[in-house]
């Protein structure tokens, strides 16, 4: 190799050999996850399962969501589970001996409905309106919401849509047996996303547990699967204590705390007053690009010392975009996590802020991080 490339390498190496936390990616197909692999992420930290349920898939989840009857969501329950086990194995077969956190569905409901202004529109232009159209159009007008970011979302959806966090979990177990089988050592982990209470994760993981068990009694395989949550309303954080109860890892989804800890919106808050805010000093960097150690930052500190309080063996880590950012990557390690997640083209980054982290605190240095 050039000296270039061998002195990089050499510095990874280095960084690897030094770092105490875990470098994984956020990764959720398997070309990606192979990709994150190849540039030495040791497992993936969030798989986002939404893109999964677009695309042709998406009548089939129309059904399922605004199924007027039972047997119309069961079935679009039944064509979903083949597809997600499919989507799972492919994963867990590229990230095979590695964890591969899984997280259930978390979409803003208006991305999965159709839209409401042009199912209106189309059915005031149509010589004769279809009838199941209509009946279409009622039920997106039941769902609409002002706020669907702060709405029908993570675990709210999979405690409102009877079946839909069991064929997750199922899809789930079966990958998990079917890797086994195939002589693999999958690692699946299942993570509850948006939860503010241990109430809803206490549902969530009954819920989780009882498939797991039914998938484990059919097959003779006990699929191990640790349970967990995301972290990332400040509710979560100041009771992370209780929370913990029920929690095997918690994964701080630092994106939605930012912007539920500032009231900011992280779909559109940067094109307005940002500019101004930096020129103004009120932020010294947008606090979605790097943690607010003093507001947000102390919301995880809080959350990881409650937590390790209640369950010393809880493993903890870091998903949000913040994962993959330098100065975001030195506080984690002071924090104690246990590993960032981020993009697949930050893990080589990652790996040496980590690196550097951890011998900034063997040597007592500070480079002003
Ligand atoms: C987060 O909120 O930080 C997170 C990782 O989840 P998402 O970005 O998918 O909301
Ligand atoms: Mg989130």
């Amino acid at each position: 190799a050039d000296p270039l490339t061998e002195a990089v390498l050499g510095a990874l190496a280095h960084a690897d050999s030094v770092r105490r936390m875990e470098v994984r990616a956020n990764a959720d197909t398997p070309e990606d996850a192979a990709r994150a692999r190849s540039l030495g992420a040791q497992g993936i930290g969030l798989c986002r399962t939404e893109h999964m349920f677009l695309g042709e898939r998406r009548a089939l989840v129309e059904a399922m969501i605004l199924a007027r009857d039972d047997t119309a969501r069961e079935q679009a329950l039944a064509a979903l589970l083949p597809l997600q086990r499919a989507d799972f194995t492919g994963i867990l077969e590229a990230m095979d001996g590695l964890p591969v956190t899984i997280r259930l569905l978390d979409p803003p409901l208006h991305e999965f409905l159709p839209d409401r202004t042009e199912l209106a529109v189309r059915l005031a232009e149509a010589a004769e309106p279809d009838p199941r159209e209509r009946e279409l159009l009622a039920a997106v007008e039941r769902m609409h919401e002002q706020n669907p970011m702060l709405g029908l979302r993570g675990v709210r959806l999979g405690l409102a849509v009877p079946g839909l966090m069991a064929m997750q979990v199922r899809a789930v177990a079966e990958a998990v047996t079917a890797r086994l089988r195939a002589g693999g050592r999958p690692r699946a982990e299942i993570m509850i996303p948006l939860v503010g209470t241990v109430e809803e994760l206490r549902l969530a993981r009954t819920e989780t547990e009882h498939v797991l068990a039914d998938v484990a009694a059919e097959t003779g395989t006990a699929p191990d699967c640790p349970i967990g949550t995301m972290i990332e309303l400040p509710r979560a954080a100041l009771t992370a204590g209780r929370i913990a109860e029920s929690a095997d890892f918690f994964s701080f989804g630092t994106n939605d705390l930012t912007q539920t800890t500032w009231g900011l919106s992280r779909d559109d808050a940067e094109a307005s007053f940002f500019p101004l805010y930096l020129e103004k000093g009120v932020f010294a960097v947008s606090p979605f690009d790097s943690i607010d150690q003093e507001g947000v930052g102390r919301l995880v500190e809080l959350a990881v010392e409650a937590g390790r309080a209640v369950n010393p063996r809880l493993e903890t880590g870091v998903c949000g975009e913040h994962g993959g950012d330098p100065d975001s990557i030195h506080f984690f390690h002071r924090t104690g996590l246990d590993y960032v997640s981020c993009s697949p083209f930050r893990i080589p980054a990652a790996r040496l802020e980590a690196g550097r982290a951890a011998l900034e605190e063997s040597t007592g240095t500070s480079d002003s991080r």
